[in-house]
């Protein structure tokens, strides 16, 4: 790629922000995997399972030396991937195969393909699971076949790691002193890769997609763990500036602990977006305080029929469990546009993010909330959750007055504390209507920018429109907060913004009380924060509000908060 015509950098969901600057390796070919065979002969098939026994033998031997020398989630991945490879049942499915005549390469594949089946049939947890299956079945087939192992290459230098996916047990045994950075085609935010990437802060990006095979090992890239982008032309010097950044950035943040305040010591309440058990546990061991968006329509996604009451309560439990002492905010439904619930959202629709989504399915399907609101209810009862863990419930997609008497009602019958997101530009602008039937409201900044800039969120051409730095969504985030102070009504916000250390500084000039993120961005706000006082957070809102745009937001709070 020529100077005059930079390429269009890779991009992927960053996991783990931080800047790595380095030449790519690739992670060594998965083994082809054999499609069928020569039949084995009777007399030769005992010994062909005792050939399986030995290789799956060295190969568990091998993860397990690997588990003694981590520690951590990574020596206890090492290990269970040992336990996988001497499951009885698994070894049982190649045995029969090889008594039933085939080779015990086929007959691993098979056997591990009858699993994995199995397991994505099963769904959820369970599908995440086949990933180990297929690593242990390829590193026995390439034992058996004398390969050398798939998997991790050897590197003598700084390297950013490229791989389709990357197995639990290859996360867990990288070499940290060279592989700098971590990219992975498929994968997702909470795949495995994800979270010890997240434990060894390595700067990662998952689900990059098929364009990250077009760059070879040996490219030098620059990889943004925070923008999840990939860039093979970047100019060397302007990369090791960013790397030396970031670095510096990365220690104050690792240094940073809460709770969170300004410099001069106002308190701003840090709290994590989760979407199940296992993110609310994640978000447990960082420095969040509580959990401030729960998007409760995730865990259903795949449900064909609405679970019941004590099955809600059940996957409910999990996340208030994660923080049995402090805040949890748990939000009703948002079904609807981006996140269709088969059991929810009845009818195609022409312009699903305009239509009946969030509260608004509930109008038709009132007994659809009050379950939900039950099921929240008995699972708060069941922890003893009380003032010093409070269990608070808000409304998506909330929009007028009515809306939220409607709401509160069935909450406090419940015994439930209330509140609402400001998504809809018409609930900041009634905000003074809304906010007495309330007891808190959190602006949900991703949708209340779609609606106020009228730009689809999911439009890769309109990214330049749904920027939450835009002055318009930022006057009408002034604005709640105006009518919060008035009303005396708690004001958070949940969306992306709060993820943005410096759009968090303006977040708290403008009078946000706590503010709500991925639990990986939670300490890098917090850092941030505490650098400067109150009064510079407020002159920096007072600017971006007063930008023509948000490009212009950006630069001029830069020049305020950075100097
Ligand atoms: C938002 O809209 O900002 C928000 C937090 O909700 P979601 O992203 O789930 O729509
Ligand atoms: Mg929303």
């Amino acid at each position: 790629m020529s100077a005059s015509s930079p390429s269009v950098p890779v991009s992927g969901t960053g996991v783990v922000p931080g800047i790595a600057y380095a030449p790519v390796v690739w992670i060594r070919p998965r083994p082809e995997l054999p499609k069928g065979g020569e039949a084995v002969p009777e007399e030769h098939r005992e010994a062909e399972y005792e050939r399986f026994q030995s290789a799956a033998e060295t190969v568990a031997q091998r993860l397990e030396n690997r588990s003694e020398q981590a520690e951590g989630p990574a020596a206890e991945v090492l290990k269970a991937t040992a336990g996988m490879v001497r499951d009885r049942g698994w070894q049982k499915a190649v045995r029969k195969n090889v008594r039933g005549g085939h080779s015990a390469e086929y007959s691993v594949v098979t056997a591990t393909d009858k699993f994995v089946n199995m397991f994505e049939a099963a769904g959820g947890v369970m599908a995440e699971r086949t990933m180990d299956l297929k690593d242990i079945r390829d590193r026995v087939v390439a034992e058996l076949r004398g390969e050398p192992e798939p998997g991790l290459p050897q590197v003598s230098k700084e390297a950013v790691l490229f791989a389709d996916d990357l197995s639990p047990a290859d996360t867990a045994a990288l070499d940290t002193t060279h592989i700098i950075g971590l990219v992975t085609e498929l994968g997702g935010p909470t795949s495995h890769t994800a979270i010890i990437a997240r434990q060894l802060n390595l700067p990662c990006i998952v689900a990059a997609g098929v364009a990250l095979r077009n760059i070879s090992a040996g490219e030098v890239v620059l990889v943004d763990g925070a923008l999840g982008t990939v860039t093979v032309d970047a100019d060397p010097e302007e990369a090791r500036q960013m790397v030396a950044e970031s670095r510096s950035r990365a220690e104050a943040i690792a240094r940073w602990v809460g709770p969170a305040t300004t410099r001069d010591g106002h308190r701003v309440q840090l709290l994590a977006n989760v979407q199940d058990g296992n993110a609310a546990r994640i978000a447990a061991s960082s420095q969040a305080e509580g959990i401030g968006l729960f998007r409760t329509e995730l865990c259903f996604l795949n449900a064909t029929e609405e679970p019941s009451v004590e099955e809600q309560a059940e996957v409910y439990s999990k996340v208030l469990a994660a923080y049995p002492e402090s805040k949890v905010v748990v939000r009703s439904l948002d079904a609807g546009s981006d996140k269709p619930i088969a059991y929810a959202n009845m009818s195609e629709e022409e312009n699903p993010a305009l239509g009946v989504r969030g509260l608004r399915i509930a109008r038709d399907n009132e007994a659809l909330l009050t379950r939900q609101l039950d099921a929240i209810a008995l699972a708060s009862q069941k922890l003893g959750r009380g003032e010093q863990a409070p269990t608070w419930v808000m409304a998506p997609m909330l929009a007028t007055a009515r809306e939220a008497k409607w709401f509160a009602g069935l909450c406090q019958e419940r015994g439930l504390t209330a509140g609402a997101m400001i998504e809809v530009p018409a609930a900041a602008l009634m905000a003074d209507k809304i906010m007495p039937y309330l007891d808190f409201v959190s602006i949900g900044t991703n949708d209340l920018t779609q609606y106020t800039m009228a730009a689809d969120r999911m439009s890769p051409q309109l990214a330049y429109l749904t920027d939450p730095w835009q002055p318009a969504v930022l006057r009408l985030i002034k604005h709640t907060c105006l009518e919060g102070k008035r009303t005396g009504t708690p004001v958070g916000v949940c969306g992306e913004a709060a993820a943005d250390p410096l759009l968090a500084c303006v977040l708290t000039g403008l009078g946000v009380d706590s503010l709500s993120a991925a639990s990986t961005a939670v300490a890098g706000v917090g850092a941030q924060l505490a650098e400067v006082d109150l009064e510079t957070c407020q002159k920096a809102a007072e600017a971006a509000l007063d930008s023509s745009g948000a490009q212009e937001a950006r630069e001029a709070v830069r020049a305020i908060l950075l100097g």
